[in-house]
């Protein structure tokens, strides 16, 4: 499979979305330069970020998927330089959880991350919703929500109690935006589900049990009796302040 950067021209998008993946492992470059095809994106590649670089210029990207692991570099450093000076969304594709961290730790402007191994399905979830988002920053009032003595920004992806700041996991923050986002509303385990696994039928229906509860432990005074994030006995869950 040839990189379709490799033709040297820029490509004709007919309106349709253009994603740069910046990737060196040839099993991923072949399986997302078919798969996001038919999934209706333009798929121009690059195997380093020096690459990258000159495909990004000719080409303008809507969408960068970026591996962490480069041969000339890592995808963190060009993600910063990218959100920096360009402010095209990235996604950061990580080999190993542990990336996972340091991806979200350093603040470096990516809009979301995968872990290999992915399903395709997943990724091009993960794609669409970034397309969707606004692509100027919105105003910080819009997106922070308090609730209680909880702080929530959603763009920063932080949230804090009584002003100190509370660690939490990808998916407990998404679930407690999802459950912010309905504040005072039931949110139904199928929500919670569609919403954090895009109804992923792997998911066991204990493992959003097992994020509610880390996240009660998280946010609350008192995760037994929780004041903030309660259960609606058979339907789903409710945050209320
Ligand atoms: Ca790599």
């Amino acid at each position: 499979m040839v990189w379709p950067h490799l033709a040297g021209v820029a490509v004709s998008t007919n309106g349709r979305p253009v994603v740069l993946v910046v990737e060196d492992e040839p099993s991923y470059q072949d399986a997302l330069n078919v798969g996001l095809t038919v999934e209706g994106f333009i798929v121009v590649g690059a195997t380093t970020i020096g690459q990258a670089r000159e495909v990004f210029a000719r080409n303008a990207p809507n969408l960068v998927l970026l591996d962490v692991m480069l041969p000339d570099g890592s995808g963190i450093d060009y993600c910063r330089e990218i959100h920096q000076t360009l402010r095209t969304p990235v996604i950061m594709v990580s080999a190993r959880t542990s990336e996972v961290d340091v991806v979200l730790g350093l603040e470096i402007g990516a809009a979301d991350y995968v872990t290999k191994p992915y399903r395709l399905r997943e990724l091009v979830a993960r794609m669409r919703a970034v397309l969707r988002r606004p692509q100027s920053e919105p105003n910080a009032g819009d997106e922070r929500i308090t609730i209680g003595d909880i702080d929530i920004d959603l763009v920063r992806r932080s949230v804090a109690k009584r002003s100190l700041p509370i660690e939490l996991s990808r998916k407990e923050f998404d679930l407690l935006a999802l459950f912010a986002e309905h504040r005072g509303q039931v949110v139904t385990r199928e929500q919670c589900l569609d919403a954090l696994w895009w109804g992923l039928d792997l998911v066991d229906t204990r493992t959003l049990d097992t994020h509610v509860k880390r996240l009660r432990q998280k946010i609350e005074d008192d995760p037994p009796r929780p004041r903030h994030l309660v259960t609606v006995r058979g339907v789903g869950f409710r945050l209320d302040d």
